[in-house]
């Protein structure tokens, strides 16, 4: 771009602008991106944070000024993300020279810390470039890449309020990070060689291997050195902390577990194309059959394990990193047991500098890289936590002295049926607002029982955490309060009311009431698949009246059953059941969601099969069968179900005579991926429609009795197993379908949400979207919230606020 002054524009009229920018706007390198427009573009002024973006004015010809409105959204950094520009005339200052401005002179503080992000571009060819002075160094990073909310302690994201805070920046970092035209200025976890993190390897009994303990000597003379003679000294170092990311590669390579501290917590890490270290992995963590994800060097190395989709490949490539659900080449040397009987697997890409060192030996095709923990406890994130709760899994530690101060997991995300679409929403995209369709006061949602999420909510904005995991026990709910507390420092919202689920045993629906006692605040109770279908309404912007599809796993219904496959007319405000599936008994209760067997069964006799036929197709055994039969008969503890997701495992226990879960869905997952080739255009098993009166409000019901019966006739006359299983989807989707014409035609609403755990499913949700078009619906499906449990607080969120304006408006009306 050329400076000189034209004559002809110095002509033109001169005119000051005040810019407010909206969005993600700090600690994304806004402020340096600005500053080089201003100098480009020969324009007079300052930028500065402010409390919800920045404050930009801005004087010169009106030409040039335009040329700046117009290049601020088309250039943007990489990770900001403009919502709005709001631009306003101001009477001309007259003064030379741009300049970033301190936020207290703006007279407010500035709020919010963005997601963290992978490295950039630009890092990554420092990283492997010798000539650099970062060469190698795992913890580089700039304003487009690195850790953001993991490190961060409180508002404002500033170094000092970091964990970087303990590392004091050496002169050559402090005149980058000076430096407006540097692509370091103002990069908070900035560090190299001489002032930065290190990386060390201990053994699972906590003595530096033997193999590292010279190393780790060389590191600290090197380290010494480097205070008084710059360059010698950083390479030394960089020579020295390679050498102990070699040794814990070369660990690995040989079948060891090794645990790696990560950006969101500590991972652990095995050869992925190597069975027996995987299956050891398994074995330590009495895990066999939950997939674990597998990190490979770059998109090539993920074609080849995986046939991707040119969405699957944008996903994998997004700054956030998100392991993604792709399916899997076959002989694609990834070991069989990293996921098992399932045609997909859990792909993602390096994101931190540290993890694109451990592809650098051409040796590493593929890791699996899982959070590091037992069954569904939170990640470990400290050193002293990791060596104590890890130390019978992993084999070794590959650790740093860089704290990570927020618990977050990688997200994982999956194309279906053409779009992007979350299944846990962490890492990279916390603590990123959602937008909701209207103002929300200062509010707590509290989400769920499984896969917990909660969110504040204020303004225009709903802040989902983390994935926090299941609340079934003291250590998940300590988690949740550490980041609550978190979250409620860095937004700065005291929440003015508390809402959580209908479900009155649900851990987080007792933790509400006593925290919401404790405050004198108010409580709101939102029924679990309203809080589904008006999440997805929210993030369409939908006011008004739809026909919501939740199609779920379980949730406490108004009548005290247990719900799940649902068509509901619903607003945000409220919501009346249409129809429902029809209610089978779950005998044992939660048992009865980890042994698919015993919903195959209850469901079988519900359909009118005799105990001999429902025992040879369900699987229990003569003595089983009667005792489930006692319970279902006299009704002991065989809560009823409208669930689709207890559909799916009933029919999962017939078809592939899964007994036990090991991983929640297990079963209806197994289900989907059997017939992950076989074609769309099924007939489907017929269900049909009992009851149901529209103006006397009785909901009707979905039977699935008559689709059992031919399956069950399938079955016996030896149709293949992929093809009862897409026939068993084709038909659900056209029952569902069917009955939501039949609401069209009671209400006249065409516009259809889908959402509920089930919406995960491919296949499902494919051939419901079609099937629905094919008819004439408008379809509206979740794009940044999850459709499972982990976005049931955004869905809560927009049910409490769109209540509270309701009556805040209805108290005006008096
Ligand atoms: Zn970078
Ligand atoms: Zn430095
Ligand atoms: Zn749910």
């Amino acid at each position: 771009m050329t400076d000189e002054i034209n004559p002809a524009l110095e002509r033109h009229e001169v005119r000051r602008a005040a810019l407010v920018v909206r969005g993600v706007v700090q600690g994304v390198g806004f402020r340096p991106f600005i500053y080089r427009l201003a100098a480009e573009e020969c324009l007079a002024g300052f930028i500065g944070n402010d409390t919800d973006g920045v404050t930009i004015e801005i004087e010169g010809p009106r030409e040039r000024v335009a040329a700046f409105v117009a290049r601020l959204s088309a250039e943007q950094p990489p990770l900001a993300r403009i919502d709005s520009v709001a631009e306003r005339e101001l009477a001309l200052v007259g003064e030379t020279g741009f300049r970033i401005v301190a936020s207290e002179v703006l007279g407010r503080v500035s709020t919010g810390i963005p997601a963290d992000a992978a490295t950039c571009p630009d890092c990554l060819r420092e990283l492997l470039d010798p000539q650099d002075r970062r060469y190698r160094y795992p913890f580089l990073n700039c304003t487009n890449c690195g850790p953001r909310f993991t490190i961060t302690r409180r508002i404002p994201y500033d170094r000092p309020q970091t964990s970087m805070a303990k590392f004091p920046m050496c002169p050559e970092c402090q005149l980058e990070y000076d430096d407006p035209m540097n692509r370091r200025f103002h990069a908070q976890p900035n560090a190299c060689y001489k002032c930065g993190p290190h990386v060390w390897l201990v053994e699972a009994n906590g003595d530096i291997c033997k193999a590292t303990s010279s190393i780790a000597t060389h590191l600290q003379q090197g380290l010494l050195v480097a205070a008084g003679s710059g360059k010698i000294a950083s390479e030394k170092a960089a020579a020295s902390s390679f050498a102990v990311i070699e040794q814990a590669i070369e660990l690995m390579l040989e079948g060891l577990v090794v645990a790696i501290k990560g950006i969101g917590g500590f991972h652990l890490s095995v050869n992925a194309t190597n069975e027996a270290a995987v299956m050891r992995l398994r074995e330590r963590k009495h895990r066999y059959g939950k997939p674990l994800a597998v990190m490979v060097r770059d998109l090539d190395a993920a074609r080849a394990i995986c046939e991707l989709t040119a969405e699957e490949e944008a996903l994998l490539t997004t700054v956030a990193r998100p392991i993604v659900l792709a399916r899997r080449r076959a002989h694609c040397g990834i070991a069989e047991c990293v996921a098992p009987g399932i045609p997909w697997l859990g792909v993602y890409l390096p994101y931190a500098p540290l993890q694109h060192l451990l592809f650098a030996d051409k040796r590493v095709r593929a890791l699996v890289m899982t959070s590091a923990n037992l069954t569904e406890e939170p990640i470990a994130i400290d050193n002293d936590e990791a060596l104590a709760r890890l130390g019978s899994i992993a084999d070794a530690f590959l650790m740093h002295d860089r704290e990570i101060l927020q618990r977050c997991d990688d997200s994982v995300a999956a194309v279906v049926d053409g779009a992007p679409q979350l299944v846990r929403r962490a890492r990279g995209f916390v603590p990123l607002g959602v937008q909701l369709p209207f103002e929300a006061p200062p509010l707590l949602a509290v989400g769920g029982h499984l896969k917990n999420v909660f969110a504040l909510a204020r303004g225009q904005f709903a802040y989902q955490s983390q994935h926090l995991g299941d609340l079934e026990n003291l250590t998940g709910l300590e988690f949740f309060r550490e980041s609550l507390d978190h979250l409620m420092r860095t937004f700065e919202i005291e929440p003015q009311a508390v809402v959580h689920d209908l479900h009155p045993g649900y851990l987080s629906t007792e933790w509400a009431k006593e925290w919401a006692h404790e405050r004198g605040l108010p409580l709101m109770a939102v029924q679990h698949h309203h809080a589904h279908v008006a999440g997805c309404m929210a993030e369409h912007g939908l006011e008004g009246q739809v026909i919501g599809l939740a199609l779920d796993g379980t949730g406490y219904g108004t009548d005290g059953r247990i719900w799940g496959g649902e068509v509901l007319i619903a607003r945000l405000e409220g919501f009346k059941r249409f129809a429902h599936l029809d209610y089978v008994p779950m005998p044992g209760g939660e048992a009865a969601i980890k042994e698919p067997w015993r919903m195959a069964f209850a469901a079988l006799r519900t359909a009118g099969f005799d105990l001999e036929s429902a025992a040879s197709l369900a699987g229990p055994t003569a003595e089983e069968a009667r005792v489930l039969d006692r319970m279902m008969e006299r009704g002991v503890n065989a809560p009823l179900t409208s669930s689709l997701g207890r559909l799916f495992d009933a029919v999962a226990g017939v078809v592939l005579k899964r007994r036990v879960v090991d991983y929640e869905a297990q079963a209806a997952i197994e289900l989907e991926g059997i017939a992950v080739d076989e074609p769309d255009d099924e007939p489907g098993y017929p269900m049909k429609f009992l009851g149901g009166n529209w103006t006397a409000r009785e909901p009707m019901r979905i039977s699935a009795d008559p689709l059992w019966h031919e399956l069950a006739e399938d079955l016996r006359t030896g149709v293949s197993k992929p093809r009862i299983a897409a026939q068993f989807h084709a038909g659900v989707a056209a029952g569902f379908v069917q009955a939501v014409v039949m609401a069209r035609a009671a209400t006249g609403i065409s516009q259809v949400a889908l959402s509920g755990g089930c919406m995960h499913n491919r296949r499902l949700a494919r051939l419901l979207r079609v099937k629905l078009e094919a008819v004439g619906f408008e379809v509206f499906q979740h794009v940044q919230v999850s459709p499972g449990d982990g976005g049931l607080s955004y869905g809560q969120v927009a049910v409490a606020a769109a209540m509270l304006n309701q009556s805040k408006s209805a108290g005006k009306l008096d």
